[in-house]
């Protein structure tokens, strides 16, 4: 149950209405075994994945898919509730089609076809693509099962360190003295770097980005996913997320950039949002706030742990910083990070050598960098507001655009072609 200071004041929603009845987390049970750790002792699996996330999970499924032996160690039982916009970009959708698990997923999310981007003096512009949303919750719990149905194990247990050992490594977990063992880990424990506890240095203690996202029943009827630079936002950004069934998922970010970043408040934020932005003010109007407004963080830009820093251990999903700037999505690369260090780790059990291992973080590295670099330089140009007034501004009347943006999003146009001095000529003459 929300506590009162939890619950965030609904502007325009009707004081006499109470919101319906809606549990934080999906009603299904997972229908798979979930053990107790102390159950995988005293057997030395193949590899044991930290954190049943999408980046996680992904590379269990894969790994039990090659015949490996492969644990999963997630501190929280299924399913789940994880802070998360519950919004399912192409990266995402092209990783379920990849697993074989597109039909099932979209069969339990609500899809939409386009996305409505406003900017900050509340220009509108719609980019077309294909969009899955559904609660993370069940998200995670379809990937789990498909896990678990491929043949990896699946146990509840916080993992608070990992000692390296020879030909193995060992893991401590919270409330037993037994150690588990495996040949190699993967770590996916997101934006809590904890279990892996820098192996380097330089690794960036704080996170880039926070978050805050709330759930609302509403029955305004909305058939795209907003997202929004509004000004009452700045320098964060919002975001409204149909998920079928007239329920939505509101919430707003802000990256820790520059002073205004680093202080912004949070609450304050979505607050303003609710009353200030016109969508935002009728989805609550038209219903009510149904959860406590709660918050993560994210690590983005491949700022974050070390991929690999030797020995057994590799690193993935947001651990190591992969969700993207300026949008904050970040299952799609979690899970295509999960899905390389599958390959990997599987090459190197194959050829009983650590050699594959070093291989990773060049693969990850050449797979993303140039996305991120795109995405670093779209963060920086929006947070100024007349660019992005400017850019939708221009888009509203220009169908090139509108596409050059649709190709951002399904990554088969750089974000430079339109944040960049010569995308801002460019979209002059489109
Ligand atoms: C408010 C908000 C909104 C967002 N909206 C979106 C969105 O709409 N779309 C999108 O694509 N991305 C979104 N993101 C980002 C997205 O949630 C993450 O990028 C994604 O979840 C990263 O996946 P992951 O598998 O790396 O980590 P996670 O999904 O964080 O999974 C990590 C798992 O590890 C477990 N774990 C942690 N520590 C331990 C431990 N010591 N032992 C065992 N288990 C452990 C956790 O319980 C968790 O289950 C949002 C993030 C926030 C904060």
């Amino acid at each position: 149950m929300s506590s009162r200071s939890d619950t965030v004041r609904a502007p325009g929603a009707s004081r006499n209405t109470p919101p319906p009845a809606q549990p934080p987390v999906s009603k299904r049970s997972p229908s798979f075994a979930q053990l107790e750790a102390d159950s995988l002792t005293g057997r030395l699996l193949d590899a044991v994945v930290i954190g049943a996330g999408p980046a996680g999970l992904t590379a269990a499924l894969e790994l039990a898919a090659a015949d490996h032996d492969v644990a999963i160690l997630e501190k929280q039982p299924f399913p789940r509730s994880k802070v998360c916009g519950d919004g399912l970009i192409s990266d995402s959708i092209r990783m379920l089609r990849r697993l074989g698990l597109y039909e099932v997923v979209r069969s339990q999310g609500h899809a939409l076809e386009a996305a409505r981007l406003f900017s900050p003096s509340q220009y509108a512009v719609d980019i077309p693509g294909e969009f899955l949303t559904i609660r993370r919750d069940l998200f995670d719990t379809l990937l789990a099962q498909a896990a678990v149905g491929r043949g990896a194990s699946f146990a509840v247990a916080d993992v608070l360190g990992i000692e390296e050992r020879p030909g193995r490594v060992l893991l401590r977990c919270r409330g037993t003295e037994a150690r588990l063992a495996a040949r190699l880990a993967v770590v996916a424990t997101g934006a809590d770097i904890r279990p892996i506890r820098s192996p380097a240095p330089s690794t960036p203690t704080q996170p880039s980005a926070v978050a805050v996202r709330c759930y609302a029943r509403s029955s305004v009827s909305a058939d795209r996913m907003i997202v929004s630079f509004d000004q009452s936002i700045l320098p964060g950004y919002g975001w409204i997320f149909p998920l079928g069934n007239q329920e939505f998922n509101l919430g707003c970010g802000v990256f820790r950039r520059g002073r205004a970043g680093r202080k912004a408040n949070l609450r304050t934020m979505f607050q303003a949002m609710l009353e200030f932005f016109p969508p935002a003010r009728e989805v609550v109007a038209n219903g009510a706030l149904t959860s406590p407004l709660k918050g993560a963080p994210l690590r983005c830009g491949l700022r974050g742990v070390p991929t690999y820093a030797g020995g057994r251990v590799v690193a993935v999903g947001e651990t190591t910083g992969t969700t993207f700037p300026f949008t904050g999505e970040g299952i799609g690369k979690a899970m295509e990070t999960g899905a390389l260090a599958a390959d990997h780790v599987n090459t190197a059990l194959a050829a009983g050598s650590l050699e594959p291992l070093e291989r990773l973080p060049l693969a990850i590295q050449s797979a993303l960098e140039p996305r991120y670099h795109g995405y670093n330089i779209a963060e920086r140009w929006l947070s100024h507001p007349w660019v992005s007034d400017f850019l939708i501004k221009r888009a509203q009347g220009s169908e090139a655009l509108r596409n050059a943006a649709a190709g951002v999003l399904n990554e088969t146009v750089d974000p430079s072609a339109i944040f960049s001095w010569r995308g801002v000529v460019a979209s002059l003459i489109r």
